[in-house]
């Protein structure tokens, strides 16, 4: 079976540097996709309490079998339970609903600045990483300005900062200051929801090596040093993504994959999404 080499964050805690995301995952199709990753040997798992799909994680979780201490599951709380009693509760919520007394990795989904309340409701994130029921917390889209704000009011840097990053939205500034400071860089959307697959360069990659577009691009991510949480519910596409150890990409297609950056985002500006 694959090994998935790990990330060592910042408390010290690993992490698989390849794991699989389930977002517009139905939460009943959640069970099977996950059961199909978790067959193909991934073991680190990405959903959030806004996914809907958290109950359907857990079940396949369970049902696997699998010993607790080798799945890494990552959730996330969402915008409207900002603030230390609501992100206190809303944390337990997802307990509950992933059948689990820990999670691996809680992240604050989004900065959200005009609800002014990040600060706060980190500060609850860093109350349940000290009574064990988080290994690690963090954030999910924080900009320079955000991450710069949170850690200068609190006193754990988070452990990862979760981001839209792909071909087309390297995130170069911030990928830098995350290196700076010990944060590890995790990309979602790493395929860019397939919208850089057909990329000429990519393509041409993919060739040159016989492996797939979407492979390419994961190796790109790899060799950069992301973490990346691909999502399919395809079980031939989960086997697929996972299988990107067996080839390297030259020095020569890594600069053609970072010659295709073009200020691509999939997703909501974290500045103005709230
Ligand atoms: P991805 O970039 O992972 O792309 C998923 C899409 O690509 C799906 O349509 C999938 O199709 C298709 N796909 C997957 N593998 C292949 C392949 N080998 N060849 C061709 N097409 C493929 O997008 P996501 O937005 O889902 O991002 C991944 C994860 O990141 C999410 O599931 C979630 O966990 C996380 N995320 C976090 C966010 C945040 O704010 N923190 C925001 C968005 C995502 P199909 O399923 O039909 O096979």
């Amino acid at each position: 079976m694959t090994s998935v080499p790990n990330v060592t964050l910042n408390n010290g805690v690993t992490m698989p540097q390849l794991g699989f995301g389930v977002f517009q995952v139905p939460d009943e199709e959640t069970t099977a996709a996950v059961a199909s990753a978790l067959e193909a040997g991934y073991r680190s798992i990405d959903t959030a309490a806004i996914y809907g799909n958290e109950r359907g994680v857990g079940k396949a979780l369970a049902a696997s079998g699998i010993p607790r201490e080798e799945l890494f599951v990552t959730t996330k709380l969402w915008n409207e339970d900002q603030g230390y009693d609501r992100a206190s509760a809303a944390f337990d919520a997802s307990l509950d609903k992933l059948g689990l007394d820990h999670v691996d990795l809680y992240l604050v989904h989004w900065p959200a600045p005009d609800r002014d309340l990040y600060v706060q409701t980190y500060k609850a994130l860093e109350k349940i990483l000290a009574d064990g029921r988080a290994r690690a917390i963090g954030v999910s889209n924080f900009q320079v300005s955000h991450l710069r704000r949170l850690m200068e009011h609190t006193g754990i840097t988070p452990a990862v900062n979760q981001v839209e990053l792909h071909p087309g939205l390297q995130q170069k500034a911030l990928r830098a200051f995350h290196a700076e400071h010990g944060i590890a860089t995790e990309a979602w959307s790493p395929l860019a929801q397939g919208a850089v697959l057909d990329d000429q360069a990519i393509v041409g990659v993919a060739e040159a090596h016989g492996v797939t577009p979407a492979q390419v691009v994961l190796r790109w991510h790899l060799q950069s040093g992301n973490i990346v949480i691909p999502k399919s519910v395809t079980p031939a596409r989960i086997r697929q993504n996972l299988d990107v150890f067996g080839f390297r990409l030259t020095d020569a297609d890594m600069t053609a994959v970072a010659g295709l950056d073009r200020d691509l985002r999939t997703g909501p500006d974290p500045d103005t999404f709230n």
